[in-house]
């Protein structure tokens, strides 16, 4: 009997959104056996040194809760990195706060900014969790598709603000497409922000993972935006630690105690011995980034080869480990049921690109990625060649 009610005691809220299908992908794709090119996470160990740190951290009783905002030093290492490697100035008392990943401090940023309402300009393709962080924050979202070379429409996004427009969500490098936003067209969101007063929040998780020569910049760190943005990192992409669920958030010193406040209701804190060990990880020096996204170009390439042999239509990526596949011509089906059949009857788990758009574009797209040993590619290029179309 107690079920009949069940619907009625659901909020509104959660009706918004669905669960996540990047998460559900992975579990079809452990149900079936088959290579999980769907979910963003290494299968290739994380570095040595980390590990020890982390091993340590434990055995040294750094087991209680840290300072909720995060422990002081790691605070202070990344008020040391966003200097260096963003150009943002962050006092780490007041200007930075560690998350449980840079999905909480996504989710509390929204809700430290957001009035029921009030509007989120976001661009598409977006990262899936932004529809429920809209959804969550009481945020409508306005969406400004890229266009098909991934550059900005100006006139779309020109007119995307308006009178409710209170932030706009960048993700670069972008997951999905793999774009890298440039100095211009960040210049004309920055305008954009200042003119309107919009907040920037900014995902720029995969900010080391960068190819054929591309550059890395904050929006922050333009001028204008320095008190207007959010920046949001963390270490599970850079470090290949996924599962730890570091992440932190950089802002100017009210936006962070309001996002401070959020942060500490929802979680009290991120996990304590191992933001200890991400001390260590902010200590590595410069040749171990280098190396991070050579080896992801290595895997970039066997990737994209294997696509493009098995039919999809796709562009290289800039940043991030995803490419964004177009479905070969004549398969027939859209991109819930192809990512079904491929995962059932070919052995490789693909997110359906309807999850990155909120138009029918997704439709006709697979994302995958390449976060995986290259022996876990070779294989899934191997399964890819034996797609009958
Ligand atoms: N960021 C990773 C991805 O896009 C994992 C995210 C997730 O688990 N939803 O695949």
């Amino acid at each position: 009997m107690a079920y009949a009610f069940y619907g009625a005691m659901l909020s509104r809220r959660v009706d918004h959104f669905v669960e996540s299908v990047i998460r559900d992908m992975t579990r079809l794709s452990i149900k079936h056996d088959a290579i999980n090119l769907a979910q963003g996470f290494p299968d290739f160990p994380a570095p040595e040194e980390l590990k020890r740190a982390a091993a340590d951290a434990i055995m040294g009783d750094y087991n209680q809760y840290s300072i909720t905002w995060g422990a002081k030093d790691l605070r202070e290492e990344i008020s040391r990195k966003a200097l260096k490697y963003n150009h943002i100035e962050a006092d780490p008392e007041s200007e930075v706060t560690v998350t449980c990943g840079s999905t909480e401090a996504m989710m509390a940023a929204m809700l430290a900014l957001i009035n029921e309402g009030e509007e989120v300009v976001v661009f598409e393709p977006f990262y899936e969790n932004y529809g429920p962080d809209a959804a969550v924050s009481g945020a409508v979202p306005r969406f400004v598709p890229l266009k098909d070379d991934c550059t900005i429409d100006e006139d779309a996004l020109t007119s995307a603000f308006n009178k409710k427009t209170r932030a706009l969500i960048l993700n670069t490098p972008n997951n999905p497409c793999g774009k890298v936003f440039t100095k211009d067209e960040l210049k004309l969101i920055a305008d954009l922000c200042a003119d309107h007063d919009v907040i920037a929040v900014t995902d720029e998780i995969y900010e080391y993972i960068l190819y054929d020569g591309k550059k890395h910049i904050s929006i922050a760190s333009l001028d204008e935006m320095k008190d207007r943005t959010i920046t949001i990192s963390g270490f599970s992409k850079t470090y290949s630690v996924t599962g730890w669920r570091i992440g932190y958030a950089v802002a100017e010193k009210r936006l962070t105690s309001a996002i401070r406040k959020v942060h500490d209701f929802l979680t009290v804190g991120a996990p304590a011995p191992l933001q200890h060990a991400c001390v260590t990880a902010l200590k590595f020096p410069d040749p171990y980034y280098k190396e991070l996204a050579k080896m992801y170009d290595g895997k970039r390439k066997l990737l994209y080869n294997a696509l493009t042999k098995a039919g999809f239509r796709c562009l290289l990526p800039e940043g991030a480990y995803y490419i964004l596949a177009d479905i070969p011509d004549g398969v027939g089906m859209d991109d819930m049921e192809f990512a079904r059949h491929l995962v059932s009857k070919v052995g490789v788990a693909a997110v359906p690109g309807s999850s990155f758009f909120k138009g029918e574009a997704g439709k006709h797209k697979l994302r995958f990625t390449f976060s995986k040993k290259e022996e876990t590619l070779m294989e899934a290029a191997r399964r890819l060649e034996g797609l009958k179309l």
